[in-house]
Formats: structure tokens, sequence, C-alpha cells
């Protein structure tokens, strides 16, 4: 069960909307499908490797040529970010925490303890993790860490969906997808989802291969997971090894 299945059930009263829709990843070449073929058969991640003639019998909605492939994941879907977001703070009270929201964090002092200054009070902690998204360049430079984060403006787009065609673009029928078919162009990659937040308009963002983004929301169980084990002291799920500072080779006052 993935870390969102689990919250799934844990927060069966706020019907967070985790739709199972699947995902469809293309290809445009054998190896780059191989890739992806490759990472989830390590870690035994269900996938079916779907050539041209299956695409096109399966998914007739994409337009994929003859050298087109696709690694379909039936567990992939999408979630309302609003829903997930209210079931994680619920189960964050529910396990003793507060919530401190419209509170301007100012600075962060490191020691023992730490220091958060805020726009209402001064906190100690013994332990503080810095969330701040975008921002979060802002807190590290403040630190003496210089950590190369550099924000980048995303733009959500739709596209109308062809008169007649609106039933074949509901989830169930058509899958998440990730258009990765720039990788070997160069160019960008895309991705998109069923039609559910308007009526007639599918969702979809391009991803700069220079920038890569947009999966942030995805690993956030996951990622919270790994910050709390690391903050109480556990013993990691998760290889954190990749994850450590220093791959942004900075001098760390911390
Ligand atoms: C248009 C768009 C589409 C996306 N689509 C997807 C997708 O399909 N799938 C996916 O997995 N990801 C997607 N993402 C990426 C995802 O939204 C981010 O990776 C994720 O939200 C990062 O979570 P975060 O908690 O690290 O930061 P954020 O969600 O940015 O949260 C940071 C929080 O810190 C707060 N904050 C900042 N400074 C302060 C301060 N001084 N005091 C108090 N609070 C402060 C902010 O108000 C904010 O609430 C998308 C992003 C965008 C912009």
């Amino acid at each position: 069960m993935t870390e969102w299945q689990c919250l799934t059930v844990k927060c069966q009263c706020l019907r967070m909307r985790l739709r199972n829709c699947g995902v469809l990843d293309i290809r445009d070449c054998t190896a780059s499908a191989q890739k992806v073929v490759s990472a989830l058969s390590a870690y035994d991640i269900p996938h079916e490797h779907l050539l041209t003639r299956d695409i096109r019998r399966r998914f007739p909605m994409f337009n994929v040529s003859d050298k087109d492939q696709a690694i379909y994941d039936p567990n992939g879907g999408l979630i309302r970010a609003d829903t997930a977001l209210a079931a994680f703070q619920k189960m964050f009270k529910q396990f003793g925490g507060t919530l401190h929201d419209k509170e301007l964090v100012r600075s962060v002092k490191p020691g023992s303890p730490a220091k958060v200054v805020t726009s209402c009070s001064i906190y100690a902690a013994s332990s503080v993790v810095i969330a701040a998204g975008p921002w979060t360049g802002k807190f590290a430079s403040a630190l003496g860490l210089s950590l190369r984060l550099q924000p980048i403006k995303v733009i959500p787009m739709y596209w109308r969906i062809k008169p007649g065609q609106e039933e074949a673009h509901q989830s169930g029928k058509f899958p998440c997808f990730i258009d990765a078919r720039g990788e070997t162009k160069g160019s960008f990659d895309m991705y998109g989802l069923p039609c559910e937040e308007y009526p007639g308009l599918v969702k979809f963002m391009s991803v700069s291969l220079k920038f890569p983004e947009g999966h942030g929301f995805k690993l956030a169980p996951a990622v919270g997971k790994a910050v709390a084990e690391l903050v109480t002291g556990r013993e990691p799920t998760y290889n954190m090894k990749p994850f450590k500072i220093g791959r942004f080779d900075t001098l760390a006052k911390l």
C-alpha cells in the first residue's frame, strides 16, 4: 500500500478524493521506456509495458507514432490537494500537534534550543523543519546555507475537449498521463489529468527538462515520514543518502 493509500484509509471520514485512474507514461523509444520499466520492476511496482498498437487500442485519445511506447501504472491516480491537506492537518492534530495558521515566520535562529521568531511570538524547539517551498532559499541564506534553489513559475493550462468526446476524458476512462517524448529531443515534457476540475477541460502542464518540477505533492506523505523520522531520531524507512544536504556542495553553519 502506498503512503497515500494508507492516509486515505486512516482518514475515511474526510472522503479524501484519491482517484485511482492509472497513469500512462508515453516514451518515444525503447531505451527511454526501458528506464521506467527497470525502475518500476526494481521496486515490484505493478505496471504494463504497452507498444504502439496497445496504446492505440486502449487509449485511442492519445496521438502516438509507430515508434512510441508507454508504461501504464494501474495504481496511479489523482488527488485533490485541498482535501489531502485537510487530512494531513486532521491527523497532525489527532496525534497532539498544534497548528498556528496565519502566522508569518520572520526568522529561525539555530541553537539549543533553536528559536523561531514569528509575527505573533517566539518559540523554542529542539528541532526545526523549514518547509517553506519556494521561499525556503530566504531562510537557508539567513542560516548561511547556499542551496542554489531557484523557484520557477509554472502555469497550468487547459485543453478544450472536442465536442462528443467528453465522456472518454473522464477519470475512469482517461488516465493521468506523462508525455516524456520531449526528453530525447531536449525539449519539454508534459503531464496532465482527466477532466476533473472544470467541465469540458483537461488540465496539463509542461515541465522543463532543465528544471524538473511538479512532483512535490505526490511525494509529500513519504517526505513527511522521512523528515519525522529524522527529527525524532528513528531508523529511516528510506535510503536518505541521496538527499544529504552535502549534495548542494554547501558550507552549512548549522
Ligand atoms: C501549477 C502547479 C502544478 C503542480 N502540479 C503538481 C502535480 O500534479 N503533482 C505533484 O506532485 N506536484 C505538483 N506541483 C508541485 C507541488 O505543488 C509542490 O511540489 C508542493 O506543493 C511542495 O510542497 P511544500 O510543502 O514543500 O511547499 P508549498 O506547498 O509551497 O508550501 C510552503 C508553505 O510555506 C508557507 N510559507 C512560506 N514562507 C513562510 C513564512 N515566512 N512564514 C510562514 N509560512 C510561510 C507558504 O505560505 C506555503 O503555504 C505543482 C505545482 C504547481 C505550482
